[in-house]
């Protein structure tokens, strides 16, 4: 067995269904594991290296940042906090922005914000509305909010106040609705939850019934923002604003970073030492971030997307022509998923040792979330590979 292997089973807590392979290196698209094999990177480290590996510009950035400046706490004020809440803020209904170090601490500051807005406002809403087969993250809170039986299993009690409605299912989400909740907490596209897109005018009406019960709209766009369906947060596919909207995955591209937005009136409710983090927007992971944001415009990394997207998807729906195995093909952009009759891991696990990282959710749903630079060839040999491993398992 590989030497790294054996010590991680040693010494790391054993939380993770890992692929044997030990990774070195990465650069663009491609990854290289210890035996110094290539790999094309169809998951981006789950939908978070949008840029691609070891991007030349968020290197520079980090590393002129890292001797300069990498912390000093929000007891001060610093440059490229300021420069990355403006940049986000010019491009979407958000007025201000709260960071933080993950995706699980900017959805706990939207559902903290979300409690202490309607506290302020001296009414008595405290609940909080998520869907079946969502994910939000692993904190109590998100975990509380997060719609998965195998997430919460085994931590009651989860927190009070938390109600779940199907996804996708507006009668469903109708029933629960009252004057107690505080607010919606949705997911545009679910991403873990088997990367499901809800219908046509489904966002509309959730924005609708929020309003009808004087609720807030909290999206949850840590794996859908940032450029990886095609605009650079899902939502703006739709008419539709929320009231507080959270990031994280792809924001630092590979530097822990979360984010939580909203608008003026709602922000209001966090006035000082309402919250905050030792290391939430640090000078060091917000100039990579900047770096990450200023290449998107340079690079013009969300069209790609939207346009690669497309090929992609295409290229999946003749799979499907061709293989009975494969049931569905789901997404929006770079966030594509194809549902097969059988075994997602054994498919992920034949895909890595043809030099393909891709990875399953829900068991039997492929997810493909590559770096939004991803080339039309090598989509093309990700889609030979699963041919030959489709044949392969229709003969077995
Ligand atoms: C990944 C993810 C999270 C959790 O983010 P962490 O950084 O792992 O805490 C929350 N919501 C969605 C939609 C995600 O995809």
């Amino acid at each position: 067995m590989n030497e790294w292997i054996a010590r991680e089973a040693e010494v790391v807590a054993q939380t993770y269904a890992r692929c044997p392979v030990v990774f070195v290196k990465g650069e663009g698209t491609t990854l290289t594991d210890d035996a110094g094999k290539t790999y094309t990177d169809f998951l981006a480290g789950i939908a978070v290296c949008n840029l691609g590996h070891a991007h030349p510009k968020v290197a520079a950035a980090l590393s002129e940042q890292a001797s300069t400046l990498c912390h000093v706490s929000n007891l001060f004020y610093t440059r490229p906090q300021v420069e990355l809440a403006e940049w986000l803020t010019q491009r979407c209904f958000a007025d201000r922005v709260f960071l933080c170090n993950s995706g699980a601490e900017a959805n706990e500051a939207a559902i903290k914000l979300a409690r202490k807005y309607f506290h302020d406002k001296g009414e008595s809403r405290s609940r909080i509305i998520s869907m079946g087969r969502s994910f939000h993250g692993r904190t109590m809170a998100t975990l509380s909010a997060t719609g998965q039986d195998k997430v919460q299993e085994g931590f009651s009690p989860l927190l009070p106040g938390f109600d779940y409605a199907e996804f996708n299912n507006l009668e469903a989400l109708e029933e629960v609705m009252d004057e107690t909740v505080c607010a919606v907490l949705v997911e545009p596209i679910q991403g873990e939850g088997g990367v499901i897109v809800p219908d046509d005018g489904y966002l509309e009406a959730v924005r609708a019934l929020c309003d009808r019960h004087g609720a807030l709209l909290i999206l949850d766009e840590i794996q859908t923002g940032m450029g990886r369906t095609g605009k650079l947060f899902a939502h703006q596919h739709t008419s539709v604003t929320p009231d507080i909207m959270t990031l994280a995955k792809a924001l630092g591209n590979g530097l822990p970073i979360g984010a939580m937005l909203a608008t003026n009136k709602v922000m209001a409710a966090f006035s000082k030492g309402a919250h905050g983090s030792t290391f939430g927007g640090t000078p060091l992971v917000t100039a990579a971030a900047l770096a990450v944001v200023r290449a998107f415009d340079d690079e013009q990394v969300v069209e790609k997307a939207a346009e690669t997207g497309a090929y992609f998807r295409v290229s999946l729906e003749k799979l499907k022509a061709k293989h009975a195995l494969v049931k569905d093909i789901r997404g929006q952009g770079l966030l594509l998923g194809m549902e097969i009759d059988g075994d997602g891991a054994e498919v992920v696990k034949k895909a890595l040792e043809k030099g393909q990282v891709i990875n399953a959710v829900q068991g039997k749903t492929l997810r493909f979330v590559p770096p939004l630079i991803i080339k039309k060839a090598e989509i093309d040999v990700l889609m030979d590979v699963l041919d030959a491993i489709f044949s392969e398992m229709n003969q077995a």
